[in-house]
């Protein structure tokens, strides 16, 4: 059985990419970084426990994805650019095979967003990882949820609603042989980072988060810290093929694939908002930005289908029912 020092130097050691700013990684009581005056550190902790936010059986390389996936999106709603990351893991017992593609799987994308392991703890008892990520951005220029402001248009990267199809799939196994239900299972697990798209937005977006509960709820964030309302047309919420095949033959709270986008949580998506004037340079910068409605100052939440004023209550989705 390995100690856990040999378990730190075998997997925790050898697979990172080594930035200029890392003074000292792992092997002394803290880490060391270095900085530059003209920037700002931005800092998030996000954890994943087996049973809250994975099964025991969820493959390594997809939970490795998840817990990393989850804190860089976190920095990407900041516009923030990866830089150090500690890992507290804690694991119920020594699975070399599981903590192998644990760490191939998390060092993989790591990697991709030089983003380097600076240090962690790892202890014994049940499965759970909690990541400790830092980015850099120019001094002032962080994406915040405050700065919203009446007529802005509001709008959202990719699609919005396949994590939670897949969320179904994984809690029912009857519903694995509906459409595409291995790929939305997957796409639970394996988001696409926006981290290089959220830094184009600094000094455009009037404010910027990420969708980690869902876009009805992560809105109402935004419109709290900037004290507007929105008003969101359903029938623009894009959606993936996967998902609308998936929706038609699924039973679900859900009835139609805009149910599921709004409601959606651990997409990782970003949503944010931006003047008028600046949309269309907005929308250049990538064909995965949609405008889904508008920011007012009524400080309600309005959801439009077409022309109709949808009656929503953040009880439930009854009043959404497809008649
Ligand atoms: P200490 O007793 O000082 O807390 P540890 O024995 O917990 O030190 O860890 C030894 C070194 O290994 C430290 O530099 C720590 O940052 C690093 N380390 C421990 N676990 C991890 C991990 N899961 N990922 C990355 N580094 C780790
Ligand atoms: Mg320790």
């Amino acid at each position: 059985m390995a100690s856990e020092f040999d378990l730190i130097d075998n997997y925790f050691c050898g697979q990172q990419s080594h930035r200029d700013d890392v003074i000292l990684a792992q092997g002394d009581d803290c880490a060391i970084v270095s900085c530059n005056p003209d920037q700002q550190i931005v800092i998030s902790t996000d954890t994943v426990v087996v049973g809250t936010h994975f099964l025991a059986d969820a493959p390594p390389a997809w939970v490795a994805h998840k817990a990393l996936a989850s804190n860089l999106s976190d920095l990407a709603a900041m516009g923030a650019k990866p830089a150090w990351v500690s890992m507290a893991i804690t694991l119920p017992h020594q699975d070399l095979a599981w903590l192998k593609a644990f760490c191939d799987s998390f060092f993989s994308l790591a990697n991709q967003h030089n983003l380097q392991l600076i240090g962690g703890d790892t202890t014994k008892g049940p499965l759970a990882v909690s990541l400790t990520i830092q980015g850099i951005v120019p001094r002032g220029s962080a994406l915040l949820r405050s700065g919203a402001k009446d007529g802005d248009i509001i709008c959202v990267t990719g699609n919005l609603g396949d994590s939670h199809a897949g969320l179904e799939v994984i809690l029912d196994t009857s519903k694995r042989h509906l459409p595409h239900a291995p790929e939305l299972e997957r796409r639970h697990f394996v988001s696409i980072s926006r981290v290089a798209l959220a830094q184009q937005l600094r000094g455009i977006a009037s404010s910027c988060i990420d969708i980690s509960d869902g876009l009805v709820s992560d809105i109402r964030h935004i419109m709290k810290r900037s004290g507007v309302g929105a008003s969101i047309d359903v029938m623009a919420l894009p959606v993936s093929n996967e998902l609308s095949a998936f929706s038609s033959c699924a039973e679900s709270e859900y009835a139609a694939p805009w149910q599921y986008a709004l409601c959606s949580g651990e997409e990782y998506e970003l949503c944010f908002t931006v003047a008028p004037d600046l949309l269309e340079s907005v929308q250049s910068l990538s064909n995965e930005i949609k405008a889904i409605g508008r920011v007012n100052s009524s400080q309600e939440l309005h959801l439009h289908r077409g022309g109709e004023r949808l009656d929503y209550t953040s009880q439930g989705f009854d009043h959404f029912r497809e008649s």
